[in-house]
């Protein structure tokens, strides 16, 4: 079977084809490669082409595709029933590691997405605070709840537009938007609306529309703001989580959010999400409390044992190592003439335009020249994320023998810029 033969079957099933939409290389052009099996940095397409993945399915593999541990873990856990609809010793399991890691996450509940967890942080906030509010920065991703699928409005109020058809304006209007790196913008929107704010959320480490690494100052500010103001502080460690440290970024940084949000590696490769943090405010959660939040699959014993065996093995060396080789593959990504690969841990952005801090600065000939980059490492069987807007991803798999794969095709590209 070609990958076009079967994207052709797909797009009569599937709106473009595909179960999410950036998989379906609208943004850099050319059919998607279907894949077949996968195994520590490479997958192997329907065609029998192996690649070197830096996208490893968007963040959750931080051991690598298929590491033996994880599928001993998942083998066991399902010989003994896929689900139970009942409580389960394994969710305990994968708590207690989660705490050892993250020590302010007092209570948590586990869900199924990312999305999810944020949904239900942001009722929980609101639950708890008894405000209809929240706040949320330009160019962060928190899934695809209705009240974050907003954009900035135009003229001075700052009222959220929404960003996708059948998100009512009237939900969009309850959410607050504000420009990243900008702290002006910031201090007027509390002072506006603060004492209405149930919570404000923010990726401490902005990793959906390309890595736009912030200065500390802002979150500083932002979590003073919100202390001042009676808002919640949510960070949405969806992607940072477990990934820049064993405490994401909130530890990086030293700041301690209210709720945290934690999805992709804390299921290991299953879907699992997270939301949690300070006791009192957890303590709205129904059946304790009066915000209603509930999952046919949550904390499925499957899962748990997935993500669980994957933080198991996220060690201080591995951090260490991660940290040190998103630097060198980063390094090495710059041999391309006028890219840019500004990295975070085992993150990284290639862009073609230096110094980018806000997603409405990024020039649509930097897009432009990384949609010819993605062509190009394509065809020397490298495979980044189908998107100039999208990060990299590094995992413990990604070691020398793939650095060499990767820098022979960095300098094979690099004659065409
Ligand atoms: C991926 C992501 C989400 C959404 O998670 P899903 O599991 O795709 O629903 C939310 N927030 C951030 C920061 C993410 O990266």
């Amino acid at each position: 079977m070609t990958n076009e033969s079967l994207f052709q079957e797909a797009l009569t099933h599937f709106p473009g084809g595909v179960s999410s939409p950036v998989r379906a290389f609208r943004a850099v052009g050319g059919t998607p490669k279907f894949f077949r099996k996968a195994e520590g940095a490479w997958f192997e397409d329907e065609e029998g082409v192996r690649f070197l993945d830096l996208c490893m399915s968007w963040g959750p593999l931080i051991l690598g595709h298929a590491h033996p541990d994880v599928l001993a873990a998942v083998q066991e856990a399902m010989r003994e029933g896929l689900t139970f609809g009942a409580p389960s010793r394994r969710e305990l399991a994968l708590a207690r590691r989660i705490k050892e890691m993250v020590p302010f996450v007092e209570k948590m509940r586990f869900v199924s997405s990312g999305t999810e967890a944020v949904m239900s942080a942001i009722r929980a906030a609101r639950g708890f605070t008894g405000r209809t509010h929240i706040l949320k920065f330009e160019g962060c991703y928190h899934g695809h709840a209705d009240a974050l699928l907003v954009k900035a409005g135009s003229g001075l109020a700052t009222f959220g537009e929404p960003t996708s058809a059948g998100v009512p304006e009237s939900v969009a209007s309850l959410t607050q938007v504000v420009p990243l790196d900008d702290l002006e913008a910031l201090e007027k929107v509390f002072l506006m609306y603060g004492e209405e704010l149930a919570c404000a959320i923010i990726e401490p480490i902005p990793a959906n529309n390309g890595l736009l690494l912030q200065d500390l100052s802002l979150l500083k500010r932002l979590r003073e703001l919100c202390a001042k103001h009676g808002a919640l502080l949510i960070f949405d460690e969806v992607i940072s989580g477990f990934r820049v440290g064993p405490g994401g970024a909130a530890e990086l940084y030293g700041i301690t959010p209210d709720l945290v949000t934690y999805g992709k590696i804390i299921g290991g490769g299953m879907p699992v999400g997270l939301y949690g943090g300070r006791a009192d405010v957890m303590g709205v959660v129904s059946p304790d409390g009066p915000v209603y939040q509930a999952g046919t699959l949550s904390g499925n014993p499957v899962a748990m044992a997935a993500g669980l065996a994957t933080l198991e093995r996220l060690t201080p060396a591995v951090y260490a190592d991660l940290k040190h080789k998103g630097a060198q593959w980063a390094k090495a990504f710059e041999r391309i003439p006028g890219l840019h690969c500004p990295h975070a841990g085992s993150l990284l952005w290639p862009l073609f335009q230096p110094g980018v801090k806000r997603a409405d600065r990024v020039e649509s000939g930097a897009i432009a020249q990384f949609n010819k980059l993605h062509k190009l490492m394509l065809e020397q069987s490298v495979y980044l994320a189908p998107s100039g807007y999208e990060v990299g991803f590094l995992s413990a798999a990604h070691g020398d023998t793939e650095l060499a794969k990767f820098e022979a095709a960095v300098d094979a590209v690099a004659k065409g810029f």
